[in-house]
C-alpha cells in the first residue's frame, strides 16, 4: 500500500483549489501513470479545469444506467452531495453508495479499509454483476489504492476508477473512464475463457459497435442504414448491461460516433477491431460515413452504393423539408457538436462558430474539415470566453449553448437553446435526424420579439451585483472591491512562486 503519511495534505480542497497543487499531490503520492495516461487520452489546454458540472458526473451516470452494477463514490461529501443531487435530478432511481472520510482516516489508509469493507458488503451476486468504485479528487490526490481492491468478490466484479477534476476535463471524458476500464475487464474476461452470449442472441450478421450514447431510435436509424450491406448495428457503448461488453467487443467494426472515447478505442484497437470516426448525419456525412464503413468491412462497392442510394434521396427530402434559415453558435460539452453542426449546414442555417469542451483527435478529423470547408471557424477545448466571444462576434440569430452561454444570450436578448437538454436529446443519423432539428430551432429563433419585449421589460433592473429591486441606489464599494482584488492578486503571485520552486 502506498505511504499516505508522505502525502500532501490536500483534505479540504476542491475544484477551487489549484489544479496544479491537486495534481501535485496525487503524483507524489504514487498516481502519476494515471496522471500520465489521462493526459494522453485528454489532452488539455486551455480549457484544463472544470467549467461546468464535475466530470465525475460523467462516470457516475454511465455506472447507474447500467443493470445489475452498483456505484460507489468515495471523496469529499460536498462533493458527493453535488454528484448525488444532479444523478436524482436526472431519474437514476437507485441508490449512489458512499464512504465518508476525515482527515485522519484519509491518511492513515484506514478509507481504502472502508472502501474495502463496504465492497465486500456489496458484493452479492444475486444482486450484482460489478460493483463499481470512483475515487474523487481527494480521494485521487490522497492516492487512495483502488487498485488494490480485490478484482472479484464472489462472483461480483470489483472496478476501481480514479475520476479527478484535475486530470479528466469534461464530464463526456469521464464517460470514457468508466467504458475503457469495463472495456478492459471485459477483454481480460474473454481472453481467459466463455464468456455469457447477449441476452437477445449473437446477430447473424457483421455488427457495428456504436460508441456514445445517443437518442434511443438512433442505433435503429442506423441498423437500417447498415442492412443493405449485410451489416447490422451493435451494442451501443456505454452499455447498459455487463454481457454486452463482450458482444461490442466481438464486433469487427466500431463507430466512434462520438470522438472523444480514446481509452475505449484503445481496449477495441488491442481486440483488433477497426475504428471508424464521423457519424452518418446529414446527406455528406451519412454518404461518407456508410463508405468508410463499408470500406472497413470489405463491403462490395454495389452495396455500398445500394446502401447510400436507399437512404441518400431521403435525406436530402427531409433536409429539403424541413429548412433552418439563420445564423447560430453552438457551443457544448457533449461531444456531438461537430455533428449537429453539420446538420444545421445542410439544413440551411450559417453557422460560423463550433465549439467542444472536448479535445481534438482523428475521429471527428472528417468532421472538422467538412466544417471549416464550409466557413465555420472549429474551437476545440473551447472555453466559456470563446464561446461567448464568438456570440460576441457573429451576432447570431440563435446561440446554441450550455447554460451560462444560454444565460448571457438572454441578458442580450437573443434567442438560445440548451445544446444539452434541447438538441442532443433528438435523434440525429439519417434520414429521421435530417429534419428532427428545424422544428426546435426554427421555433426558437421565431421567438426574436418576444426577447427583446423581456429584455425591455427588465431593463433598468441592473446587472451583476446591481440587478434587482433597490430602495435607494446600490450600495456600490470599489473601494473594498480593490482590496479584495489585491488580495486575490497576492494569493495567485504566491501561488505561482510555489509552483517554480
Ligand atoms: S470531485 Fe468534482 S466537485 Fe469535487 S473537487 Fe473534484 S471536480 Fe470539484
Amino acid at each position: 500500500m502506498n505511504d499516505l503519511t508522505a502525502t500532501p495534505s490536500v483534505d479540504g480542497l476542491g475544484c477551487h483549489a489549484g489544479a496544479g497543487q491537486m495534481a501535485e499531490a496525487a503524483r507524489a503520492a504514487g498516481n502519476s501513470e494515471i496522471l500520465d495516461q489521462y493526459a494522453a487520452d485528454y489532452p488539455q489546454g486551455p480549457h484544463d479545469k472544470p467549467q461546468s458540472m464535475c466530470p465525475a458526473f460523467g462516470s457516475l451516470r454511465v455506472g447507474l444506467r447500467m443493470r445489475r452494477v452498483a456505484t460507489v463514490l468515495s471523496g469529499s461529501a460536498c462533493c458527493v452531495y453535488g454528484l448525488t443531487f444532479v444523478s436524482h435530478f436526472y431519474g437514476a432511481r437507485r441508490s449512489v453508495g458512499y464512504v465518508p472520510f476525515n482527515s485522519e482516516s484519509l491518511v492513515t489508509g484506514k478509507l481504502f479499509e472502508d472502501i474495502r469493507d463496504a465492497v465486500h458488503e456489496l458484493a452479492d451476486p444475486d444482486r450484482y454483476d460489478a460493483v463499481v468504485v470512483t475515487n474523487l479528487c481527494v480521494p485521487t490526490a490522497s492516492g487512495v489504492p483502488l487498485r488494490l481492491l480485490p478484482k472479484e468478490i464472489n462472483g461480483v466484479r470489483i472496478i476501481g476508477i480514479d475520476v479527478p477534476g484535475f486530470g479528466v476535463p469534461t464530464h463526456a471524458e469521464a464517460k470514457d473512464v468508466l467504458a475503457g476500464a469495463m472495456l478492459a475487464y471485459a477483454r481480460a474476461e474473454i481472453q481467459a475463457g466463455p464468456v455469457a452470449a447477449p441476452a437477445q442472441g449473437r446477430s447473424d450478421r457483421p455488427t457495428v459497435t456504436l460508441l456514445g450514447e445517443m437518442f434511443p431510435a438512433d442505433p435503429m436509424m442506423i441498423g437500417a442504414m447498415l442492412a443493405p450491406m449485410g451489416l447490422a448495428a451493435g451494442p451501443v457503448v456505454p452499455c447498459r448491461e455487463w454481457r454486452e461488453l463482450y458482444a461490442a467487443l466481438d464486433s469487427g467494426v466500431v463507430a466512434a460516433i462520438h470522438p472523444f472515447y480514446t481509452a475505449s478505442i484503445r481496449e477495441f484497437q488491442a481486440a483488433g477491431r477497426t475504428i471508424v470516426g464521423s457519424a452518418p448525419v446529414g446527406h455528406d456525412g451519412t454518404m461518407e460515413w456508410l463508405a468508410a464503413i463499408g470500406a472497413a468491412y470489405n463491403v462490395a462497392p454495389d452495396l455500398i452504393a445500394a446502401a447510400q442510394n436507399a437512404f441518400g434521396p431521403a435525406i436530402k427530402g427531409a433536409l429539403a423539408a424541413n429548412p433552418i434559415k439563420g445564423r447560430i453558435t453552438l457551443s457544448g460539452y457533449e461531444g456531438s457538436e461537430l455533428l449537429v453542426a453539420r446538420l444545421l449546414i445542410e439544413s440551411g442555417a450559417d453557422v460560423p462558430y463550433v465549439g467542444t469542451a472536448c479535445a481534438k483527435n482523428e475521429w471527428s478529423a472528417a468532421d472538422r474539415a467538412w466544417l471549416e470547408a464550409k466557413g465555420c471557424v472549429v474551437k476545440y477545448r473551447a472555453s466559456l470566453e470563446d464561446d461567448l466571444a464568438a456570440m460576441e462576434a457573429f451576432k447570431p440569430d440563435l446561440a446554441v449553448g450550455t447554460t451560462p452561454v444560454v444565460q448571457k444570450a438572454k441578458e442580450r436578448g437573443v434567442p438560445s437553446l440548451y445544446f444539452t437538454n434541447l438538441i442532443s436529446a433528438r435523434p440525429l443519423m439519417g434520414p429521421a435526424g435530417a429534419g428532427s432539428l428545424a422544428q426546435v430551432v426554427n421555433a426558437a429563433m421565431g421567438n426574436k420579439t418576444r426577447m427583446e419585449g423581456m429584455k425591455a421589460f427588465f431593463e433598468g433592473v441592473g446587472t451583476g451585483d446591481t440587478s434587482g429591486i433597490w430602495e435607494g441606489a446600490p450600495n456600490l464599494r470599489p473601494d473594498f472591491r480593490a482590496i479584495h482584488q489585491k488580495k486575490l492578486d497576492k494569493a495567485a503571485k504566491a501561488a505561482k512562486a510555489e509552483e517554480m520552486i
